[in-house]
């Protein structure tokens, strides 16, 4: 087979999701954040295996994602969409039952007049000044729709993963000053969030990346490998050089392997001549340039001819291999590309 494989931990996932939860009290839900194809890892099936661990909640970016979920999962779970009511979303909103969080004026005068009735959130900016309605908007607004019935008030930390920031604290005074007394459920946690204690909790918290084994959640199981067969080797003698632009020069005598997937499968360009490859325990530099569709290995130091390597496994996770890239794992993860088999572990039910 000349296609990667990208090998999913659905029961990763899952424990992931319950470890999760179990941080929090008992009084607080856990939501499952599918945005992005689940980041990246198939929606369908991670929806799936998150609703059989027991999640209830699923937060998209745009309902166009609430779609395929919704396809997923059935009648039932809450699908919220973060990007709001958007024009033209009304027909889907209402047909597939999606919960907007309204972001602004205009989309709580467009969610209220097109579709009376039908359950809404509300999205506060306490600071990270990306989405949400406005301190002094909200003053005016919240005596209505409070009345309205909103499902949920929400707000984003901007700086959660990092817990000493001040900007943390600031938008969680915000955030109650906002919604203190409304007596309305309330949710301010991401990932991050869950971690910075339980102040940050509320009714509800909203996890993405620490389900699929991303920082900032250490103590994640990992979820994702990715191995990439061997197409073929060759021999190359010392001064010779390697893929485009003559970037590697070969030292020693040396054997090269070439690998199936490159920059167009998401694995950025920028980790030309700095990543490792594993054939299990061992490392194998990457050599010259990563291509669209090719990486070149260098095996010397192998005893045999590996039918693949591994550039995310179990000693090199997601994380490991974007600060190699000089990026973050929320990236890598949502790069992967269309062209890899995805096969999911499942223990069966
Ligand atoms: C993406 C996102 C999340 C999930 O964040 P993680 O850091 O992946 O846990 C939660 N809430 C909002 C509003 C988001 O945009």
């Amino acid at each position: 087979m000349a296609t990667a494989t990208l090998t999913i931990d659905l029961d990763a996932i899952a424990a992931n999701w319950r470890a999760l939860d179990r941080m929090t009290g008992a009084g607080v839900q856990t939501a499952a954040v599918v945005k992005a194809d689940a980041y990246g890892l198939g929606v369908t099936r991670v929806a799936r295996a998150l609703a059989g661990a027991g999640a209830r909640r699923f937060f998209v970016a745009a309902a166009e994602e609430g779609a395929a979920v919704r396809q997923a999962l059935g009648p039932g779970p809450q699908i919220a969409v973060l990007s709001g009511h958007m024009s033209g979303d009304t027909e889907m909103i209402h047909d597939l039952d999606l919960t907007p969080m309204l972001n602004s004026l205009d989309q709580i005068t467009r969610h209220l007049e097109s579709l009376p009735g039908h359950p809404f959130g509300v999205q506060l900016d306490t600071g990270m000044n990306r989405l949400g309605v406005e301190m002094l908007e909200w003053q005016a607004v919240a005596p209505i729709l409070v009345e309205a019935g909103p499902e949920l008030l929400m707000s984003h930390l901007a700086c959660a993963d990092e817990p000493d920031h001040p900007l943390n604290e600031a938008q969680l005074r915000a955030f109650h000053e906002m919604t203190d007394g409304t007596g309305l459920p309330r949710s301010l946690a991401a990932t991050g969030g869950i971690l910075l204690g339980s102040r940050y909790h509320f009714d509800l918290t909203r996890p993405g990346v620490g389900l699929y084994g991303g920082r900032p959640y250490d103590a994640a199981i990992p979820v994702v490998t990715l191995s990439l067969p061997v197409i073929q080797t060759r021999e190359v003698e010392p001064g010779e050089s390697v893929g485009y632009g003559c970037a590697w020069v070969a030292e020693r005598p040396s054997v090269i392997a070439t690998v199936a997937a490159g920059y167009a499968d998401g694995l950025p360009r920028t980790l030309s001549g700095k990543a490792r490859l594993w054939d299990g325990d061992i490392p194998c530099p990457l050599v010259g340039r990563v291509s669209m569709d090719m990486i070149t290995v260098d095996i010397t130091d192998l005893p045999e001819t590996p039918r693949e390597l591994d550039i995310i496994g179990p000693n090199q996770g997601v994380d490991a291999l974007a600060d190699v890239a000089g990026t973050i794992g929320y990236e890598l993860l949502t790069a992967l590309g269309a062209r890899y088999t995805r096969r999911y572990q499942e223990r069966p039910a």
